[in-house]
């Protein structure tokens, strides 16, 4: 051991978790706080590997409401943090195919609409006429939220890390935390390979590794670390400038703009669990097939970039916030493949839990750990 530190908050992970919740804490006085990541730059888990969207078309009550809080503190982000990250309002359309599908997304509407987010029901013509490039001969209905979007993932990532370093928080990247300290039942530090760091509040914000990091503390984590891939083209000038972001619901298959091309990606009900980020080059083929029959034009374009990250799926598709039975550990993970839209509010509300012992923003009691072991799971329709 070369070295022993003493810091107030130890907060494990440098994706939007961990950097939202170091700046927000520094909006409440904090300033005692390390925020360590294993990698050489921050942002290179899940959320540099996301694809920037966001939405508040969610199926469940508690969902919208981390929208309707998180979505507008992305478009404040440049005035209150100081930095541009390119909020772009192109709305999401639901594709839908099944009328099942067509019965629940109409409830959802319903709710969205109740809590406040304004979105829209559009029929399957009005979908054709809007989508004209697109083969939708299938489709029966889908929902439109105008104001859902795309904004930069690495952008806000900076814009929170750099906010918290100019309040006094250390940010250190290449620093793998090997250990959690813990006596008595409760939290007393970590360890990071040469060092000792001692703290009495350690926060686990290491998504799609959180259960990993549960175990060097002796806390069960149920998040799933679950492989999902997209792929960008070269330029097609075809695509209109504000081409939406639209999801095939039943395919899990999703394009946006990116860029002159186009991103899509599609989800693969098969995948396996584990830690791997290569690409599947059998499933970008099947999904290519897909994307290219729904959006014929994809047939002539080029690959740019391809990349595979790790959704943290809980089982019940919800996020898990704050106490765990470990004294001073807590956890902020399982976003299960949406937390890029819910990092700010997210940040927001693991500051209340630690400061004030409870959220109050918005009430995410309900989403804690001891759901899973008292059978008090969540269900969300809207997972892509
Ligand atoms: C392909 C893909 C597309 C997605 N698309 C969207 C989307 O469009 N919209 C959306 O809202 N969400 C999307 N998501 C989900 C979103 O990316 C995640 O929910 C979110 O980024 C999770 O953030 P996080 O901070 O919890 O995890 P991460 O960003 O993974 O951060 C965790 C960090 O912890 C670090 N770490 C792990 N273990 C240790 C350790 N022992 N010591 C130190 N550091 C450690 C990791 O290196 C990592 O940087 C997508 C995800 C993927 C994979």
């Amino acid at each position: 051991m070369d070295a022993q530190k003493t810091t107030d908050i130890i907060i494990i992970g440098g994706g939007v978790m961990g950097a939202s919740t170091a700046y927000h804490l520094t909006t409440r006085g904090l300033k005692n706080i390390m925020l360590l990541e294993k990698e050489d730059f921050f942002g290179l888990g899940a959320t540099g590997r996301c694809a920037g969207g966001v939405r508040y078309q969610f199926a469940t009550e508690i969902n919208i409401r981390l929208s309707i809080e998180s979505l507008p503190m992305l478009e404040r982000f440049h005035n209150e943090i100081g930095q541009e990250v390119d909020y772009r309002k192109c709305g999401y359309i639901f594709l839908l195919t099944h009328p099942d599908e067509v019965v629940q997304f109409k409830r959802n509407v319903d709710l969205q609409n109740q809590l406040g987010a304004r979105t829209e029901w559009l029929s399957g013509d009005e979908i054709r006429n809007l989508l004209p490039m697109m083969h939708l001969d299938d489709v029966l209905a889908g929902s439109l939220n105008p104001r859902d979007g795309l904004v930069d993932p690495n952008s806000v990532v900076m814009g929170y890390i750099n906010a918290a370093q100019r309040s006094g928080v250390k940010a250190l990247t290449s620093t793998l935390v090997t250990g959690v300290i813990i006596k008595s039942g409760r939290v007393i530090g970590v360890n990071t390979g040469d060092q000792v760091i001692y703290a009495p509040v350690v926060v686990d914000a290491t998504g799609p590794w959180s259960s990993l990091t549960g175990q060097m503390a002796g806390v069960d984590i149920p998040v799933t670390p679950l492989r999902r891939q997209w792929l960008t083209t070269t330029p097609l000038p075809e695509l209109p400038p504000d081409f939406p972001f639209v999801i095939d619901f039943a395919q899990s298959l999703y394009f946006h703009r990116e860029g002159p091309g186009l991103l899509t990606g599609m989800s693969n009900s098969d995948e396996k669990p584990g830690y791997s980020q290569n690409i599947d080059s059998d499933w970008e083929l099947a999904h290519m097939e897909a994307a290219i029959s729904r959006m014929p034009l994809l047939g002539h374009a080029g690959l740019a970039s391809h990349l595979a990250g790790l959704y943290e799926v809980t089982p019940d598709a919800h996020p898990i916030f704050g106490k765990t039975p470990v004294e001073g550990y807590y956890i902020v993970t399982g976003f299960s493949g949406h937390g890029f839209m819910h990092g700010p509010i997210a940040g927001k509300l693991m500051t209340e839990i630690i400061i004030d012992g409870r959220s109050t923003t918005v009430d995410v009691s309900m989403l804690d750990l001891a759901r899973f072991k008292e059978n008090r799971l969540i269900h969300e329709y809207n997972v892509v």
